[in-house]
């Protein structure tokens, strides 16, 4: 008695067809005889799951199943294995690598893409750049046209696959495609390789390659240069490189989208009393007014002097956090001013007053 298809792929009954294919691609990679050598329970379990599927997935046999409780025209698990092979390659080609369909890598094919990771400082990221990075990457050989077959040859097809790629075993319902062991799932021999590339179809090369890099670009940014990758195989186009940017770290600043922030130490009469102080900016140094009054930890902002706004007009700000610095040790005149401080400062701050309040309350 075939147990429930529902319960055999784990999905509900009103599962649709992306839940279904989810499920199945799922259990099958996990039952696979592949991954599984020798193991009769994982076999059962992978035709199992391949029955539930190929019944499920089918709209017909599905409304007969959920009607009857069985495949139609069958008694118990036969009637599907017909369209089992094509069903099977279509949701694993990409999965058990080398074998699906024959000849498959003796085709046009694309080049990789590539990825160069640029290294920039904060104030080449603020100016933006034109810089030359070196690249090494495989480039289509000329002489073959990427074929990897010496001009005026061609690869003669597989006679132990029949330039399929695979060969194939059945056990029953189940058939198994494997790589070709001759011609390694190419579905072809490559009789008299190009001399120039080896028959690799393609070259080891450098390239030095010019980017520009435009002002405001942050951390992570990918710039693409597209047709720069690796060269394609077999006359297919080049792929794509992309240029990854980092940030160095930067002595002053950190950035935050487009403002610059920097922690600037500030002595007690600065904030007491106010001061214009000297400040780093960007490539550059700039005054800071900090208001008398002004508390730790306050910000203030030059506006316009952080990073410009990528691809737009504008720029962000320098922020800077004011940092009380508390001076460890007193010479005797620093002494002095500040007794005499202390000694005219009658009235206690609004915290101060606050926190004698509660502390009188707590003591009762
Ligand atoms: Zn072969
Ligand atoms: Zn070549």
């Amino acid at each position: 008695m075939a147990r429930d298809y529902y319960e055999v792929l784990g999905v509900s009954q009103d599962a649709g067809e992306a839940d279904l294919k989810k499920a199945f691609r799922s259990l099958a990679m996990q039952y696979h005889p592949d991954r599984n050598r020798g193991d009769k329970q994982a076999e059962e379990r992978f035709k199992e799951i391949n029955e539930a599927y190929a019944v499920l997935s089918d709209p017909d046999k599905r409304a007969h199943y959920d009607r009857f409780g069985s495949a139609p025209g069958t008694g118990g698990g036969s009637g599907f294995d017909a369209g089992f092979g094509s069903l099977f390659e279509d949701l694993f080609e990409n999965f058990l690598g080398g074998g699906g369909r024959g000849g498959r890598r003796t085709r046009a094919a694309r080049g990789e893409d590539l990825q160069y990771e640029l290294k920039l400082t904060l104030e080449e990221a603020a100016a933006g750049l034109e810089t030359k990075v070196q690249i090494p990457r495989l480039e289509s050989c000329g002489a073959c046209n990427g074929s990897g077959a010496e001009a005026g040859t061609r690869k003669v097809t597989c006679e132990t696959c029949g330039g399929r790629g695979e060969v194939r075993t059945s056990h029953g319902i189940l058939t198994v495609a494997r790589p070709c062991p001759r011609c390694h799932g190419e579905g072809q021999i490559n009789k008299s390789p190009c001399k120039e590339c080896r028959g690799e179809g393609r070259l080891r090369t450098e390239k030095l390659l010019s980017v520009k890099i435009p002002a405001g670009i942050d951390d992570g940014m990918q710039l693409r240069l597209t047709g720069e990758g690796s060269g394609g195989l077999n006359g297919g186009p080049p792929g794509d490189l992309y240029v990854l940017v980092r940030l160095r770290e930067h002595a002053m600043f950190a950035r935050d989208g487009n403002d610059l922030y920097c922690d600037l130490p500030v002595s007690f009469a600065h904030l007491a009393l106010g001061a214009e102080l000297d400040v780093p900016v960007l490539g550059g140094s700039a005054t800071l007014k900090i208001p008398a009054g002004s508390q730790p930890h306050q910000l203030l902002r030059l506006r316009g002097k952080g990073m410009p706004h990528l691809r737009d007009r504008g720029q962000g700000d320098a922020v800077y956090r004011l940092l009380l610095e508390v001076p460890q040790k007193l010479n005797a005149k620093q002494r002095e001013a500040l007794e005499a401080f202390d000694a005219a400062s009658k009235e206690k701050g609004p915290l101060a007053t606050s926190f004698l309040e509660r502390m009188k309350k707590l003591l009762g």
